[in-house]
C-alpha cells in the first residue's frame, strides 16, 4: 500500500478502538459484572443501528429498492450513524461502485484483491473522492446531505445518546460505554464487513456466477438477511434479499412492515419469471460451454435438448409477459368481459406449462453439471 494512499484517521480510529477492547474488555470483565439487561439492550442497538444501515444505507439510498418519507429517513439515519460506517452518502458510492464493477480493480472492496483487503484492508485506504453523478438522486436529498456535512457530529451524538440512554436507564453509565457502544460497535462492524469479505467467499450460487457473491444462510442470521448475496448481486432491484417467505431477512420484514403501515411505498421485487428468465440465459451459456469440453455419446442430444428447453421457456415466459401486460388493459374494458376470460385460461395454462418446462431444465441442468471427468476428451 501506498504511503500516501493510507487514511489515518481511519487506521488510528480502528486500531485504536480494537486495542482499547483488546486490553481493556477483560480488565473491565474482571472488575465490574455486566447485568444481562445491559447485554438485551446492547443486542437490541446492535440490530436497530445493524437494519438501519441495511435497510436504509443499502436498500433505500444505494439501490432505491423502495421509497419512505423523510420521518422515517430521519430515523433510519440517526440509528445508521451509530453504528459508524460514514455517511450513507459515501457508503452508497462505494456500494454502488462495488456493483457496477464487482470483483475488478474499481471495485472499492473487491474480494479478488483478498478477503482481509474485502473484509477491513479496503477501509485503510484513502478511496476516490464521491463523483457527484454516481450519488445525483442523494444529492438532491436533504437528509442525506445533512448527515453527510455533519458525519462526524452524527455519529458522536447519537453514540452518546443512546449510551446515556442505556446507562441512566441501567444505572451504569461506564456499562454502557464500554458494552453497548465499544463491544457493540466491534460485533457490528464485523458483521456488516463480513458481507464483503465471507459473503463473496464461503456459500452457494445459485442465481449466478457471474460475479463473486455467494449465498449463505449462517450468515444470513449475522447480517439481518444480506447473507443472500448472490441473490442480491444478481437482482439488487430486488427490496428482498431471501426471496422465500422463510428465507431469513429481517430487513425485507422491517420494509413489507413499514410499506403495511403506509411509512414506505413503490417496493420493488423481481418476479418468479424474470429470475427464472435469467437463470435460463446464463444455464444456457454454462451447460453449451461444458458440453464443449465433453465427449459423450449422448453428446448431440444433451446439447439439442439445452437449446429445445430453453428457447421453449424464454418463448413462453415472453409469451407470458406480452399476455398479462394485455390483460390489464383488457380488464380496464367494460366490453372485454370475455376476452378477459379467455386471456385468463391462456395464462394459467402458460403458467403451467413453464413450470413443467422449468422441471425439466433443472433436471437437464442436473444431468449435464454432473458428468464425470472421465467422459472428458480423451
Ligand atoms: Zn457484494
Ligand atoms: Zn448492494
Amino acid at each position: 500500500m501506498e504511503k500516501s494512499k493510507r487514511d489515518w484517521t481511519i487506521i488510528s480510529f480502528i486500531w485504536g478502538y480494537h486495542l482499547l477492547l483488546l486490553v481493556g474488555l477483560p480488565f473491565y470483565l474482571m472488575h465490574y459484572s455486566v447485568s444481562w439487561p445491559m447485554w438485551v439492550m446492547s443486542f437490541v442497538l446492535l440490530y436497530v443501528a445493524g437494519m438501519s444501515v441495511t435497510a436504509g444505507y443499502h436498500r433505500l439510498y444505494s439501490h432505491s429498492t423502495y421509497k419512505t418519507n423523510l420521518w422515517v429517513q430521519g430515523v433510519l439515519l440517526f440509528f445508521a450513524s451509530i453504528a459508524t460506517q460514514g455517511s450513507a452518502l459515501k457508503w452508497s458510492y462505494d456500494h454502488r461502485r462495488h456493483h457496477a464493477f464487482v470483483d475488478s480493480d474499481e471495485d472499492p472492496y473487491s474480494i479478488s484483491k483478498g478477503f482481509w483487503f474485502a473484509h477491513i484492508l479496503w477501509l485503510f485506504r484513502k478511496t476516490k473522492p464521491i463523483e457527484k453523478k454516481v450519488v445525483a438522486d442523494l444529492y438532491r436529498n436533504p437528509l442525506v446531505m445533512f448527515q453527510h456535512k455533519y458525519y462526524g457530529l452524527c455519529m458522536v451524538v447519537s453514540n452518546v445518546i443512546m449510551s446515556l440512554i442505556i446507562g441512566y436507564a441501567l444505572n451504569d453509565y461506564l456499562g454502557a460505554f464500554v458494552i453497548s457502544w465499544l463491544v457493540r460497535m466491534f460485533f457490528l462492524h464485523h458483521f456488516t464487513w463480513f458481507i464483503n469479505s465471507l459473503a463473496h467467499t464461503w456459500g452457494a450460487q445459485p442465481f449466478s456466477k457471474e460475479h463473486s457473491a455467494v449465498d449463505s444462510y449462517v450468515l444470513c442470521l449475522l447480517t439481518f438477511g444480506e447473507g443472500y448475496h448472490n441473490y442480491h448481486h444478481t437482482f439488487a432491484g430486488d427490496y428482498r434479499n431471501g426471496i422465500k417467505w422463510y428465507h431469513f431477512d429481517p430487513t425485507k420484514w422491517l420494509i413489507w412492515t413499514l410499506s403495511k403501515l403506509k411509512l414506505a411505498s413503490g417496493l420493488k421485487r423481481t418476479t418468479p419469471l424474470q429470475i427464472r428468465e435469467k437463470m435460463i440465459l446464463e444455464g444456457k451459456e454454462e451447460l453449451s460451454a461444458k458440453l464443449k469440453n465433453y465427449w459423450d455419446e449422448n453428446k448431440a442430444h444433451l446439447e439439442a435438448s439445452v437449446e429445445k428447453i430453453s428457447a421453449e421457456i424464454l418463448a413462453k415466459v415472453s409469451r407470458f409477459q406480452e399476455l398479462t401486460s394485455q390483460y390489464r388493459d383488457v380488464k380496464k374494458d367494460p366490453q372485454g368481459h370475455d376476452l378477459v376470460h379467455k386471456m385468463k385460461d391462456e395464462i394459467k395454462s402458460l403458467q403451467r406449462d413453464i413450470q413443467l418446462d422449468w422441471k425439466s431444465w433443472k433436471k437437464l441442468y442436473k444431468n449435464i453439471e454432473n458428468l464425470k471427468p472421465s467422459l472428458a476428451q480423451k
